[in-house]
């Protein structure tokens, strides 16, 4: 199950990717974010992709669609490569990206400008898809009067306006409360089943696995640093599904336990120390802390697997594996395979006190986040203790995007503060050492 073998379906191949690799920034700051990725629609299959937030789903996906290109591999459409936005690919996001100054109808008929559809025709198809996706009677509301659900049902109708052959979607249902993401997939199952949908091929991606296994003929899993297709798994259960059928759960867990390997999980080797450029992912103190005390409390006693704590602490493995390994970074635990444990640094958080916990947090921080030692050091070195944002932020800019370097910045904020290495003001973006104790 670890290695991907080609999948040969009986019915027409809509796509094929073979050799897929993407990078980003350069010099010694590049990102491979896809690498050596192969594979294959069929007509007829809805196939999910699963991965860890950051392993280039999205990017895999825009790839797909014709929106960015590879850096070197090969996408084939119909079997002609495919240079530019592909023809008759359609996507759906995770957020509803809808129009608020256009009715749900204008909408829905906004999928289809770029195709030059004659206006009566495009009336007519938009009418059709918003009755198809159940929105009959709301075609002249707007965004704001419809609830979560409704707008992602317009987004879908704008998908399928265009009658496309595939049918991209990036964690369609994740921004939605649990049963209406369930009346949604539901739905759409039943007109899939049905044969109702006016599209040949689904591409979902999701981190959810439960959702995977739930609506997808197919499931490849993507591993992350750099992201590669690990494993595929034919899901050979018939619609509609249990969720609580033995089957469905023993292939969920299996699926499980192959994310939380980190060897098939994460395909780099060993521990990647963090660099000046590295991303911070957005994990609080308070969930480092709160993670710590968990697993340093009974019945783990600084020992335990990862989906288990997943279960006890009700979150998703998306959420707990920027934690755990925030955790890891910083010298606090170890991870190994779907384990992790404490380090004594970690024990030693564990029985701390506020202010106690805060200087340890300080130490490791400065030790193994290049950014955050940086910072501290610039501060110490300038006369006044000063410095601006725009500092840090050119810096930054030189091997990440904007929104990145905002993200980064916004992370390394909260820490330092928590951990008392440096004062940021918000109003004047200045970096300070003002109000730290033991450095004035
Ligand atoms: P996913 O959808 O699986 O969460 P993405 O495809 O959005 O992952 O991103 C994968 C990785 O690629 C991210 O961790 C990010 O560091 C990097 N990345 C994505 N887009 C850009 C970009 N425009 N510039 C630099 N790095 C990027
Ligand atoms: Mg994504």
């Amino acid at each position: 199950m670890n290695t991907y073998t080609e999948h040969t379906a009986d019915t027409p191949q809509i796509y094929s990717l073979k050799n897929v690799n993407r990078v980003f920034g350069k010099g010694k700051e590049e990102l491979q974010v896809l690498s050596g990725v192969d594979l294959s629609l069929h007509e007829g299959e809805i196939v999910g992709m699963l991965g860890r937030s950051g392993s280039g789903k999205s990017t895999l996906l825009r790839i797909i669609a014709g929106l960015i290109q590879p850096s070197s591999g090969e996408v084939k459409y119909h079997g002609k490569p495919l240079t530019g936005p592909a023809e008759g690919v359609a996507m759906v996001f995770q957020t509803f990206a809808l129009f608020p100054w256009l009715t749900v109808l204008e909408n829905v008929e906004a999928g289809l400008q770029a195709l030059q559809v004659e206006r009566k025709e495009a009336r007519k198809r938009a009418l059709a898809a918003i009755d198809l996706i159940g929105l009959d009677g709301f075609e002249n509301a707007y965004p704001r009067e419809l609830s979560g659900g409704m707008r992602q049902r317009v987004g879908f109708a704008r998908g399928l306006v265009v009658n496309p052959t595939l049918l991209l979607m990036d964690e369609p249902f994740s921004a939605l409360d649990v049963l209406t993401a369930e009346t949604l997939r539901t739905d759409l199952l039943d007109l899939w089943s049905g044969k109702q949908l006016p599209i040949k091929s689904i591409l979902i991606v999701t981190h959810n696995i439960e959702e995977a296994v739930l609506m997808c003929d197919r499931i490849l899993v993507l591993s992350s640093n750099p992201g590669r297709v690990v494993a595929e798994i034919k899901v050979p259960f018939p619609h509609p599904r249990n969720r609580l059928d033995p089957t469905f759960r023993q292939m969920v867990d299996d699926i499980y336990a192959l994310m939380t390997d980190r060897r098939s999980a994460d395909a780099s080797v060993g521990k990647p120390e963090l660099k000046m450029s590295s991303l911070l992912p957005e994990v609080s103190t308070n969930l480092m802390a709160g993670l710590i005390e968990t697993l340093a409390a009974e019945p783990y006693n600084g020992h335990a697997g990862l989906p288990t704590v997943a279960e006890r602490r009700l979150l998703e493995v998306d959420d707990l594996f920027p934690v755990a390994e925030m955790l890891e970074h910083l010298g606090f635990a170890e991870l190994k395979g779907a384990d992790i444990t404490l380090t004594d640094a970690g024990k030693l958080f564990a029985d701390y006190g506020t202010q106690e916990r805060k200087t340890l947090f300080a130490e490791h921080l400065i030790q193994h986040v290049p950014l955050a030692a940086r910072i501290h050091q610039v501060l110490l070195e300038r006369s006044g203790h000063r410095a601006p944002r725009v500092r840090f932020e050119q810096e930054l800019e030189d091997s990440m995007t904007e929104a990145f370097v905002e993200k980064t910045l916004e992370t390394v904020v909260a820490w330092g503060r928590y951990a008392e290495i440096f004062s940021y003001d918000d109003h004047t973006e200045t970096f300070s050492l003002e109000d730290v104790e033991g450095s004035m």
